[in-house]
């Protein structure tokens, strides 16, 4: 991505090195509840305990990974720790930068339907930190909270992309942030909140098949978002694939097949490689809102 003279995001907040403080109530959500539980049960009571909080509701998280939800059992299993790779200040000039063009982009595409775009906050941090959400867990991907309006991240994902999931190069992250942005996105204009409304009524399994049409249309945000880079000129060769690989990844199937070996279709919250891959696409093909509604999509 040729992003080295793009102007870096004022919208930073840089909470790298800070602990996240303990339990210190006050922004206790679900999220840390979630941590506390899963730190000293075994795996049934871990099994009710995420059942008991699908039935209170979504958390607000949305990830590239995890989140929007925390009715998935398979997800708890592959914790990991991240603090030991190696992070630069590089990394996070590039992440401002990438971030910086989401906001003209999305800027931009608000005005051309008559609508003003109220930028988020990208947050970098390490381990863990407090977010509206409840506790953010660096272990659970990059994610977006909805009720603060912050996409949060630990640099370390960027290593971690290339060297855990196989999507290396600076697009396979720019993507992950864009698709992060997406959720915003969707949170500005209303399709969140009917989201989380419409979330609670459902059984499991179509509350997961409605998790997945809101991280497909975050994916078709992020396709759209590169068709502006690519059209502001700044997309390298290679960039592209680069992001696909990054989609292919980080698809449901994909994931379980490598922790379980297996697959759990009603339990995909994210969509298949396949379906990651196509809405990004389609995004990068139309790089409008209109054709991203996977709400109505009779087929994904
Ligand atoms: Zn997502």
């Amino acid at each position: 991505m040729k992003i080295d003279d793009f102007r870096k995001s004022k919208n930073i907040e840089d909470r790298r090195g800070q602990s996240s403080g303990g339990y210190s109530g006050g922004s206790a959500g679900s999220g840390m509840l979630l941590q506390l539980l899963l730190s000293r049960t075994g795996w049934k009571t871990k099994l009710i305990i995420l059942i008991l909080l699908f039935v209170i509701g979504g958390s607000g998280f949305s990830g590239i990974l995890t989140g929007g939800n925390t009715s998935n059992p398979y997800q708890s299993a592959n914790i990991t720790t991240t603090s030991d790779l190696e992070v630069s200040d590089e990394d996070a000039d590039f992440v401002s930068k990438v971030f910086a063009s989401t906001e003209d982009y999305w800027d931009q595409t608000f005005k051309d339907e008559g609508l003003t775009y109220q930028a988020p906050t990208l947050v970098l941090y390490t381990g863990s930190t407090q977010t509206g959400c409840g506790t953010g867990q660096a272990s659970s991907g990059p994610f977006y909270c909805s009720a603060d309006k912050k996409v949060y991240l630990d640099l370390s994902f960027y290593e971690e992309l290339s060297t855990k999931y196989g999507a290396a190069g600076d697009f396979a992250m720019a993507y992950v942030i864009a698709h992060e942005v997406g959720h915003h996105v969707q949170n500005e204009l209303g399709t969140m909140s009917a989201y989380h409304k419409k979330y609670q009524s459902l059984s499991e399994k179509d509350a997961n098949a409605l998790n997945v049409r809101l991280e497909l249309q975050a994916d078709y945000y992020a396709g759209a978002w590169a068709n502006y880079v690519q059209g502001e000129g700044l997309l390298e060769e290679g960039d592209f694939e680069e992001a696909m690989t990054a989609a292919h990844a980080v698809g449901d199937d994909h994931l379980q097949k490598e922790a379980y070996g297996k697959t759990y279709p009603d339990s995909f919250t994210h969509g298949t490689s396949e379906q990651r891959k196509r809405w990004f696409n389609r995004g990068f093909e139309y790089g409008d809102i209109e054709h991203g509604d996977t709400f109505s999509a009779s087929s994904l």
